[in-house]
């Protein structure tokens, strides 16, 4: 099914797990959602299954997913957030008829409209960047330490000093170059 095409990276965060999958925006940019398909892949993992998906609704998708970031970056740098990201995060957020509904072992569920459109699905996910970025969530939003990806994340760490979106990816490649670093120092 994802035979050719990049991985998801998955986090707990439905909001910030979205805006990921572009990744590397101030390097090589990687598209996780280059097809319609593949943004119906991606709702089905994060649990927002749907039938199917056109080339304008992962144009819609994209939009809410670069309005979030821009927004959420704002939001981290805690400056004015741009009033066109708030207006299509708001647009998407009403637009949708998705419902929470409880599992019978107590879990929350999404249950899209009968139709199971992929509006339904970006209202769940505009609704989950409104309560991150307004701040009724436990957590800090920061900006990834790694400067070729600087991605917006949400840190629910107990001491709030997580400096990377991900750490098997970011997290990962600067230690890398660090131990890398001093190897070169210890041998020069
Ligand atoms: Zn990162």
């Amino acid at each position: 099914m994802s035979a050719g095409f990049p991985d998801f990276r998955l986090g707990n965060v439905l909001a910030t797990s979205f805006t990921g999958t572009l990744s590397e925006r101030h390097g090589t940019a990687v598209e996780r959602i280059p097809t319609p398909q593949r943004l119906v892949d991606w709702l089905a993992v994060n649990g927002l299954a749907v039938d199917s998906c056109t080339t304008a609704q992962l144009g819609l998708a994209r939009e809410l997913r670069e309005s979030i970031h821009a927004a959420a970056t704002a939001a981290a740098l805690q400056e004015d957030l741009p009033a066109s990201a708030v207006h299509v995060v708001n647009e998407r957020s009403v637009q949708g008829r998705a419902a929470a509904v409880l599992t019978p072992e107590g879990e929350r569920r999404w249950q899209l409209s009968p139709a199971s459109c992929v509006e339904d699905a970006l209202s769940v996910i505009a609704a989950d960047a409104v309560s991150v970025i307004s701040g009724e969530r436990d957590g800090r939003l920061a900006l990834c330490a790694s400067p070729t990806c600087r991605a917006a994340f949400f840190d629910t760490s107990q001491s709030r000093t997580r400096k990377w979106c991900d750490m098997n990816t970011c997290g990962n490649r600067q230690k890398k170059a660090r131990f890398q670093a001093n190897h070169r120092k210890a041998r020069d």
